[in-house]
């Protein structure tokens, strides 16, 4: 059934951080918007239970306007301690707080579809009410964008499944587990496999794991530390600094942006996740040539001869955006889009070549650097965007 409801001036796709964060400054601003999705879906339906976030306490705030809605003020107001590193579930429970306070009329609905007609996008939502939308924001986080290696393509998701498809992994009890991958996920996997009794190996390409937080004594050296690092806690010493400043950091050449945003977000494991892993095999430098189904195992042949017969193969491969994968932007949309290597190419406002449409969240890292790919970058984004319609007369 289709329902027509009366045009908006902005409509925002996605209530993870990005999402409830820009609407909060939307509305402070005066700019009327409808906000859709679930409130921190990502976080609780996508990353494993046990999980501890990654980014520090000062980087983990989502971003208001008031600055009244941070982690502080959760634990003040709830009355609850939060343990560093933050647990997911804490996590969660503090965005869905955020949500009611920031964004009450919230609209659970899903978007089905987005297309650009004659006096502004078409918005089609999930039970098929339709509405005419000036701008739209696409805040629809990374999970269309993970990432499977080839040599997994046919194989089912019984056997191999990327890490975003679970929300708890003591369903593994029992089976022998490889984790592929290096970074944070496939550390901390490993980690929450073994502590669950479950016999994990990791496999990486990389010759070395990469630690972050080890050099803590940095951290604590009052100006210096001020000079080193920013509060955004993206990136090592130095580059820390650069990339919590988009616009610029967006000034330097192209070359000089991917390396340095490649530095800022290699893979590595948060410092605390060492001991937690201590005694797991790794195997580094070794990529996986080929995997084939073994009766109701999965036979993996590695680049050094030797195999594995496992149950299950936990893909921590990550995301590799390619905005024309989401599932609501209609194919005229995404063709008419320029983009560079599946980012969307943004100017001020993150707005793309569509005028109108505006990309929040990792899509938006090609053009305004690694920042925005963390939770800590919604403060930039959110600031950005009014300013843009601010300039625009939306509100
Ligand atoms: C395992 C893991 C750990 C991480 N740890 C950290 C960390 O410690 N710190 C950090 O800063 N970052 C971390 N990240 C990165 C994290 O994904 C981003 O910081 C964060 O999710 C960005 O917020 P977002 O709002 O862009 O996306 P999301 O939080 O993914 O929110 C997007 C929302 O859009 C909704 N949506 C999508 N399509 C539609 C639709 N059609 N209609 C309605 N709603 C829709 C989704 O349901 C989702 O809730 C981690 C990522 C992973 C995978």
């Amino acid at each position: 059934m289709n329902s027509k409801s009366s045009d908006c001036n902005v409509t925002v796709i996605g209530a993870g951080p990005y999402g409830l964060s820009s609407s909060a400054y939307l509305r402070a601003a005066g700019v009327e918007a409808r906000v859709f999705g679930e409130p921190m879906a990502f976080w609780e339906n996508q990353m494993p239970a046990g999980m501890c976030l990654r980014s520090n306490w000062g980087a983990s705030h989502i971003a208001d306007p008031q600055h009244a809605l941070t982690l502080d003020e959760y634990c003040r107001q709830k009355g609850n301690h939060i343990s560093k590193p933050i647990p997911l579930d804490r996590f969660v429970d503090y965005g869905r707080w955020y949500q009611r306070r920031a964004v009450p009329d919230l609209d659970k609905r899903q978007v089905r579809s987005v297309e650009l007609g004659a006096r502004g996008f078409k918005v089609a939502l999930a039970d098929g009410e339709e509405f005419i939308s000036r701008r739209v924001v696409v805040a629809g986080g990374i999970s269309p964008f993970a990432s499977r290696p080839a040599e997994f393509a046919s194989i089912p998701s019984t056997l191999a499944s990327h890490t975003s498809e679970h929300n708890d992994l003591r369903k593994f009890k029992g089976q022998r587990m490889v984790v592929i991958g290096a970074g944070q996920s496939a550390l901390e996997s490993a980690a929450l496999l073994k502590e669950a009794g479950i016999q994990v190996e990791v496999i990486a390409r990389t010759k070395t794991l990469n630690w972050v937080g080890l050099h803590a004594r940095l951290h604590h050296l009052g100006l210096i530390s001020k000079m080193l690092y920013s509060t955004r806690d993206v990136g090592p010493a130095g580059i820390s600094r650069l990339v919590s400043m988009p616009h610029l950091f967006r000034r330097f050449p192209r070359s000089f942006q991917d390396r340095t945003a490649y530095r800022a977000i290699r893979p590595a494991g948060a410092g605390w996740l060492q001991p937690r892993i201590a005694g797991v095999p790794i195997t580094l430098g070794r990529r996986v040539k080929s995997a084939a189904v073994a009766g109701s195992q999965l036979r993996l042949r590695l680049d050094d001869g030797t195999e594995r017969l496992v149950d299950h193969t936990l893909l921590a491969t990550g995301f590799r955006v390619d905005v024309s994968r989401y599932p609501f932007l209609s194919p005229s949309l995404s063709k008419q889009l320029k983009t560079v290597n599946g980012f969307p190419v943004l100017k001020h406002g993150l707005e793309s070549s569509i005028a109108g449409l505006h990309f929040l969240g990792k899509p938006a890292a090609w053009s305004f650097g690694p920042l925005l790919g963390f939770v800590s970058g919604a403060e930039f984004a959110s600031n950005e965007l009014v300013r843009s319609m601010s300039r625009n007369g939306s509100n």
